[in-house]
């Protein structure tokens, strides 16, 4: 059955409604309690409220006291202590040990010795003979500056102590082993310099590059491109140097290939001996208008000059 909600519900809803309000007026209370006895806080527009209503010597007492120094105190302590923990990390990863040792200090504990002083532990040296193997000047180099001048003398002392470790005679049998009738003048490709046409700077020499810079190293054994015979030895100072050329038949076309700035010394044959293709013609040399050895190689195909080096990329074969 349902009971009737009607009559007997009614004195209920009364008792229910003032029991309501009861509570409700102990809440109100409560919460006015609680805003008196809470701590004003700046900013705080209920707080500020309270704060400007309640008399000064009623105020609870806000922070402050030896208590509260003592927790501010701890805290800017352990502030301190982590600063200091960052600084020692930061420190430890981005300065380098040598700092804070003597050479001979770090020397001991690690057992390798030290070159230089503390100041130039993160610096390192390039010999000459390494810088000579990025340098590709030659016969148009701006040699004005009297700094660019000495670097090429150390470059050229450099070059010539390496020289004397390489002669004509250990190299007199080798043969570039291509198998073509036109081949590369090295057994490895060395770095290319400046190339064919590329702008020249220097006040006396030709107005563009007229041949393919090789960048091989002193003293290394050059090789003949083609089956010829050599139209030409000369030994200069200036200019090409040490140089020779072989003129051949390629194809039906007359080629004369012009090797420049070989060792003093080292070209192994004469004007008007016949020359096999692959066959070794002398050594890579920094003699005349230079800055650093390497091959300046020219090619005339039917008495006009052309790029030696696209002439070989589509000749060379095997
Ligand atoms: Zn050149």
């Amino acid at each position: 059955m349902r009971p009737a909600a009607s009559d007997s519900s009614a004195p209920t809803r009364r008792d229910l409604r003032a029991r309501q309000q009861t509570a409700e007026a102990a809440r109100r209370a409560e919460r006015s309690r609680a805003e008196r006895t809470r701590p004003a806080r700046p900013g705080a527009t209920r707080g500020t409220a309270v704060a400007a209503r309640v008399p000064l010597t009623q105020r609870p007492r806000q922070r402050g006291g030896l208590g509260v120094v003592h927790r501010g105190l701890g805290r800017q302590v352990l502030s301190v202590a982590v600063l200091v923990a960052v600084f020692a990390l930061v420190v430890s990863v981005s300065v380098p040990a040598s700092v804070f040792g003597t050479p001979s200090a770090n020397a001991a504990t690690t057992g390798a010795p030290l070159v230089g002083s503390a100041a130039d532990t993160q610096s390192f040296q390039v010999s000459a003979a390494a810088a000579a193997d990025d340098t590709s000047r030659d016969a148009y180099g701006a040699t004005s500056q009297a700094e660019f001048a000495a670097a090429a003398a150390a470059i050229q002392r450099a070059a010539a102590a390496k020289a004397a470790k390489a002669t004509t005679a250990q190299y007199a049998n080798t043969w570039n082993p291509g198998i073509g009738p036109v081949r590369w003048p090295y057994e490895v490709m060395p770095k290319l310099g400046p190339g064919f046409g590329a702008p020249a700077t220097c006040s006396t020499c030709m107005s563009v590059h007229q041949g393919q810079d090789y960048l091989a190293h002193e003293g290394t054994p050059m090789y003949s491109i083609a089956t010829g015979v050599v139209t030409k030895k000369q030994q200069d100072s200036y200019g090409w140097g040490n140089h020779l050329v072989i003129t051949s038949t390629v194809n039906g076309q007359t080629v004369s290939f012009l090797y420049a700035h070989t060792q003093t010394g080292s070209i192994a044959v004469n004007v008007g001996d016949t020359v096999q293709v692959g066959q070794f013609i002398a050594l890579t040399g920094s003699t005349g208008s230079v800055t650093a050895p390497h091959l300046h190689l020219e090619l005339q195909l039917n008495g006009t000059k052309v790029n030696p080096h696209t002439w070989l990329q589509a000749n060379v074969t095997g």
